[in-house]
Parts: structure tokens; sequence; C-alpha cells
């Protein structure tokens, strides 16, 4: 099962996304923006591993995490009961 999925690839964006247990809604990452790389990315869509962190700006809270053999690594910044904890990546 995979536990991220492409969203968009064209010729300047490759967008990948995923769920996060921790806020119940889905983030993204870029392997490619502005036709650039941007974050690298192990090609596993079962066990994905990302560099470098992925921090996302919510309205409500913010969430900061390392992706790993799968799994979600939070950091402590995070704004959510997760933060600080290794979990599962769901699949998608
Ligand atoms: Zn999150």
């Amino acid at each position: 099962m995979a536990k991220v999925k492409l969203h968009l690839s064209n010729d300047t964006e490759e967008i990948w996304g995923f769920k996060c247990p921790a806020c119940g809604r889905t983030h993204q990452f870029w392997t490619k923006k502005d036709g650039k790389p941007w974050w690298s990315f192990n090609g596993d869509v079962e066990n994905p591993t990302v560099h470098p962190s992925v921090a996302v700006t919510m309205h409500d809270g913010f969430c900061h995490f390392f992706i790993k053999d799968g799994k979600m690594q939070f950091l402590n910044d995070c704004t959510h009961r997760l933060a600080g904890n290794t979990v599962e990546m769901e699949n998608i």
C-alpha cells in the first residue's frame, strides 16, 4: 500500500501528498518546484524517506516532521498532540 501519492507532475512542479495522522488532513512535499529539484525523495511510495524536514503552517497550528522509512518523526515544535513522537504513516 502506498503512503504517498503523486498529486501533480508537469514541467515545473512535482507534488506528492500524504495523510498526516496528527492533523487529520493531507500535507504535501515538492520534488520539483519552479523547474528545480526541491525535497529529495527515495522514490519508494510504500516506505518513503524525504529530506529535509517538512514544515506546514496552518491557520490553526504548526506541523513539523521528518519522513523516514514510512514513518513520520514529529518534532517538538509541533502544536498538536503527536509532537515529539514517531508514528507509522497511514496508507492512502
Ligand atoms: Zn500534520
